[in-house]
């Protein structure tokens, strides 16, 4: 383990026992035995080529957004982009960005450049890699309309998938199927806009979700798809739980699609919630609520 660690440390930090609570916005989850942040993409690569000859559970995250992490341990190794490998290329309106960049940013990035797609991200907070992963979206688009190509590591080196075969659908990719496939860079087709209109569309949402989501709390964001019918919001408050609370986790008051850690919540906590939300929506609405937000080291 120490030589294969020297081998890594030559591409990309290396910390050990970091805790899963300052790398998830929900602030929750035990210790990930090591966690790597490779310099950049080539270096991503060489590292990713040395683990696959190691028998260590390797796993990838992004901004740990949508992630509610176990109370165990996690054994093994965490690639983790968004430190270095998050800078990005403009070639015209083809932008190429690496996968640790935050979707943010990009978009702000963009707008003052006076490029237009990336304004679905206002007030997501998550990377490029975790968006494309999830194909995120919100104001009825998504990071799928913009996406040309994506470089994936596969374990057999990088790979450009084209916009096809990366398989998207709603909230849904290919690499959803593939947990061992590491998105390293993506490259996205932008339209020329107007800079002053983009930028002011991006402060609305911005202010919108101020006033809608509390974002005064740790969360991981929408906690349940929405099923159909009626909005998950709309049947969680429909069965009055609106503000139950397990432990430090709690159904948030301002936005009863987000559970919100009021202190130090447990991942058991919240996913007892999590289960009786499920339990009385299932009884008294007979609708399946399914969790958007994704369980790690369970
Ligand atoms: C306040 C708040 C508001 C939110 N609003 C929205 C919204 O409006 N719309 C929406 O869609 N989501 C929303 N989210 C959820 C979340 O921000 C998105 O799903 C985001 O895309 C997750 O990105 P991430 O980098 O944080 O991924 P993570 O949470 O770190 O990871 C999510 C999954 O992606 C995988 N992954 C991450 N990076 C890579 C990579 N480089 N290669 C391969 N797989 C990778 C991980 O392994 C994991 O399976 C919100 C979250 C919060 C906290």
């Amino acid at each position: 383990m120490k030589e294969l660690m020297k081998r890594i440390s030559v591409y990309g930090d290396i910390e050990y026992n970091r805790s899963f609570a300052d790398c998830t916005t929900l602030r929750i989850g035990g210790n990930c035995e090591i966690m790597i942040y490779p310099f950049n993409v080539a270096g991503a690569i060489a590292i990713l080529d040395i683990l696959h000859g190691s028998d260590l559970p390797v796993r990838v995250i992004g901004n740990g957004s949508n992630l509610l992490v176990s109370d165990a341990n996690y054994h093994g190794v965490v690639i983790c982009l968004n430190k270095y490998v998050n800078q990005y290329e403009l070639d015209g309106t083809v932008l190429t960005v690496g996968a640790g960049a935050s979707i943010i940013a990009m978009s702000y990035a963009m707008a003052k450049k006076g490029l237009s797609g990336f304004e679905f991200a206002a007030g997501i907070p998550g990377t490029i890699g975790g968006a494309i992963y999830m194909n995120a979206g919100a104001y009825k688009h998504d990071i799928s309309e913009i996406v040309n190509s994506v470089l994936v590591y596969d374990g057999n080196g990088a790979h450009w998938l084209t916009q096809k075969q990366c398989a998207f659908g709603y909230r849904q990719s290919i690499f959803q199927a593939h947990s061992d496939w590491v998105i390293l860079q993506a490259k996205f087709d932008l339209n020329a806009g107007d800079a002053d209109k983009i930028l002011a569309l991006l402060d609305d949402r911005r202010l919108r979700r101020f006033n809608s989501q509390p974002l005064d709390f740790p969360s991981a964001g929408s906690v349940f798809r929405n099923p159909g019918d009626m909005l998950a919001w709309q049947a969680i408050e429909a069965v009055g739980l609106r503000g139950k609370r397990i432990g430090d986790a709690m159904v948030s008051e301002k936005h009863c699609n987000f559970i919100v850690n009021v202190g130090h919540a447990k991942a058991s906590d919240f996913y007892e919630l999590v289960q009786l939300i499920q339990r009385e929506v299932k009884s008294k609405l007979d609708i399946d609520l399914i969790m958007e937000v994704e369980r790690f080291n369970w």
